[in-house]
């Protein structure tokens, strides 16, 4: 394929003709862990199934093209994807990451930093002055995420794989939040990116999985190189489902989105809201930006409300239709309070730093109608302002 095609045109025809057996449109499922060799010396393209499988080739093959990436690797979990990126450094590469990345992320860069194996830096990514401390040291791996999570701050991507790169790092984007029909890390300079396709990817709220994806085919093949040597891989199965997942995504982010942008408007104007955050809207501070470097707002909003603890408690336990539960991205509209749910494991004096109070609740939004998702939030209010 030479042209350009678009999102909805590259999900809507992968692994169309993938069944040269039978021609099935809808690809098979191809659970054999091996495959047979026409002699022993002749290797056939598929042999082992960690090695390599034609539902994770199908599902990279989509997302590589979304990503504008030569190729790369489809794993067991967005953590997996994050790993294999580790496992391309040398022992003792300093890491520079985002001061507000995922908390699993940071887990995981900060338990191989105990162990030796690693030396990590996470530095606020908007503050020009601690990226270019950070970057005088060479790290090399320079890790971006953005929008962040819960806040949705935004880091210029351009600006700071520019800067990375000529400090001779690796650059790497988790793109999971805007997924690739909002933002194109690639295009913007990164060398990297990864997803946890767990989330909008899938989009079905059913599967672990991740994925990390490169532009340049030597860097794809140290990742494939690392995928069977450390056995990271995804199962056929969970492959052809996050493919199944994939094929809606541009209409789900649309959905999403539109909706998410009715709701960002109404909390906005609500008397009981304290603080939002969502780049679709005029007050974010950050919002040139961000639609400079995507081509949308996306799903997910965060905002304070008035009153305090209590009045959060209040609020939640009075939703019917919008469900407490962490992850994000899916067909449900879930919230949660990123203070004591997806960043508990992050000190008080960190959350308060980084600016996760203990009023602050995370949106992700979903496939709903939009008036009733307003309604059911209103329920919240009006129950949480009875009970303050
Ligand atoms: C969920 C998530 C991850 C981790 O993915 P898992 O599939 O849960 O392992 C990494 N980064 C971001 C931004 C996420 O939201």
């Amino acid at each position: 394929m030479t042209e350009k095609r678009s999102p909805a045109t590259i999900v809507a025809t992968a692994g169309t003709r993938a069944d040269s057996g039978r021609a099935s449109v809808t690809p098979p499922i191809w659970t054999s862990d091996t495959y047979r060799w026409p002699d022993s010396d002749t290797k056939p393209p598929y042999d082992y199934s960690r090695t390599v499988n034609p539902n994770r080739d199908l599902l990279a093959d989509a997302l590589a093209e979304l990503e504008g990436a030569s190729g790369g690797a489809v794993t067991g979990s967005g953590q997996s994807a994050a790993l294999l990126a580790l496992l391309l450094l040398p022992a003792g590469a300093l890491v520079v990451g985002p001061h507000d990345c995922y908390g699993g992320t940071y887990r995981l860069i900060k338990g191989l930093e105990e162990q030796g194996k690693l030396r990590a830096l996470f530095v606020d990514q908007a503050d020009d002055e601690a990226v270019g401390a950070a970057l005088a040291r060479q790290p090399a791996l320079f890790w971006i995420e953005t929008p962040s999570n819960p806040l949705l701050r935004i880091v210029d991507i351009e600006k700071r794989a520019r800067e990375a790169k000529a400090a001779g790092a690796l650059v790497i984007a988790d793109n999971t939040l805007p997924t690739p029909c909002r933002q194109r890390p690639i295009a913007l300079g990164c060398d990297l990116v990864m997803h946890s396709t767990t989330k909008a990817l899938n989009g079905h709220a059913d599967l672990f999985g991740g994925a990390i994806l490169a532009a340049d085919p030597a860097l794809v093949e140290k990742i494939h190189w690392w995928a069977n040597a450390a056995g990271l891989s995804a199962s056929a199965q969970d492959a052809w489902q996050t493919l199944r997942g994939l094929r809606t995504l541009p209409l789900r982010v649309d959905r999403q989105e539109a909706t998410a942008r009715k709701l960002a408007e109404w909390l906005s104007g609500h008397e009981r809201v304290l603080e939002i955050h969502y780049p679709g809207l005029d007050s974010f501070p950050q919002k040139a930006l961000a639609d400079r470097q995507q081509s949308g707002p996306g799903f997910m909003i965060s905002f304070r409300v008035k009153g305090g603890n209590a009045a959060t408690g209040g609020f939640l336990a009075a939703l019917e239709t919008v469900t407490l539960a962490s992850s994000l991205g899916g067909f449900a509209t879930l919230i949660c309070k990123p203070a004591t749910m997806t960043h508990r494991g992050m000190p008080p004096e960190a959350q308060a730093e980084a600016g996760i109070h203990g009023d602050l609740l995370r949106l992700s939004v979903g496939l709903e109608e939009p008036e009733d998702l307003i309604a059911d939030l209103e329920r919240g209010f009006q129950t949480s302002k009875r009970g303050a």
